[in-house]
């Protein structure tokens, strides 16, 4: 593996780099994110990801999943727009990912991927937190990636995508945030070789898949291809904790949708989260509400002139 170039993140860098809103600003110009994420069984994940998203301050978030999160994301966030792909529902094919299996169309049930599609103006997708591995999981994977909007794919989506490459075959951007066991899986090499070699193996899989990647852990690094790899200076084992990396999933997702390319969007996104998590103890939820402050401390800049 060659020595990649490195640079480090600063918070000018970033400041620089972050939307605001001015006065010709809406919701939709603003941004749109689209969230894919939660199951029967892993509610938390989608309820975390839509926190993180909107604490971003998206100009609007749109959630579809099944029924359980769905009720989960309503409860606890108002501002989201929720999307029910399909009702709770257990004909007894248990899958061991997602402990529900809906219907297939053929018998009687539901494409998922064919609801989403009807989810419009969705202008970066989140794509896997807690979704499940399972036939539904993939249909909802292949209906996102199918469009031509920057995905972030996560998670379980991550699985999905080391078992189905032909996933990735699209024009328009994908961003991974894996660690280091996911990437493990997506690129056939041991987790001890890429936890040595983090950087290399970063800018090696986003060669190999053609993506933007963000490897997650003690240290978060970003790469592309034809870039220099970005280090991230900020975080704190306080984030060594379930559900942080959702958090951080929604909140990158809010970037893309602002317009952020992948790199940029990342980037971002792993310093504020790092910056967000610097006190514990916490809980994910918590670093989803540090956002605010964090983006005003990192953009610094007086809310009222004259
Ligand atoms: P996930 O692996 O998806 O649960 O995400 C965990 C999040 O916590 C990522 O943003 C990691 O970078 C961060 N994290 C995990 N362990 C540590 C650690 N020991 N020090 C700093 N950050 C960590
Ligand atoms: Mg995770």
């Amino acid at each position: 593996l060659p020595d990649p170039d490195v640079t480090e993140l600063t918070g000018e860098g970033v400041a620089a780099l972050l939307p605001r809103p001015d006065a010709r600003s809406d919701k939709y110009r603003r941004g749109v994110v689209g969230i894919a994420a939660g199951s029967h069984r892993y509610t938390g994940a989608a309820v975390l990801a839509v926190g993180g998203a909107i604490r971003a301050g998206a100009g609007m978030v749109r959630y579809a999943g099944v029924a359980e999160p769905v009720a989960q994301v309503r409860a606890r966030w108002p501002e989201a727009v929720v999307t029910e792909l399909a009702p709770a529902r257990d004909d007894g094919r248990t899958g061991p990912e997602t402990g529900t299996r809906y219907a297939s169309p053929e018998a009687g049930g539901v494409d998922l991927g064919k609801r989403i599609e009807d989810v419009g103006r969705v202008q970066a997708w989140v794509l896997g937190p807690g979704l499940g591995t399972g036939t539904e999981a993939h249909a909802v994977a292949r209906a996102i990636l199918a469009g031509d909007v920057p995905v972030l794919v996560d998670a379980d989506g991550l699985t999905l995508i080391a078992h189905d490459r032909s996933l990735l075959r699209r024009d328009a951007p994908v961003l991974i945030t894996p660690h280091a066991g996911e990437l493990s899986r997506l690129l056939q090499v041991s987790r001890g070789k890429i936890e040595a070699r983090r950087l290399e193996y970063a800018r090696l899989a986003a060669a190999e898949l053609g993506v933007t990647v963000l490897l997650k852990g003690s240290t978060t690094v970003v790469a592309r291809e034809g870039d220099p790899v970005r280090v991230n200076p900020t975080g704190s084992p306080w984030l060594a904790t379930g559900g942080t990396g959702d958090v951080l999933a929604g909140l990158a997702g809010t970037l893309l949708a602002a317009g952020l390319d992948c790199y940029d969007a990342a980037s971002c996104a792993a310093y504020l989260h790092g910056i967000a998590g610097r006190y514990g103890p916490l809980a994910a939820g918590d670093v989803a509400e540090a956002l605010p402050e964090v983006m005003r401390s990192v953009t610094n800049r007086p809310r009222h002139r004259g």
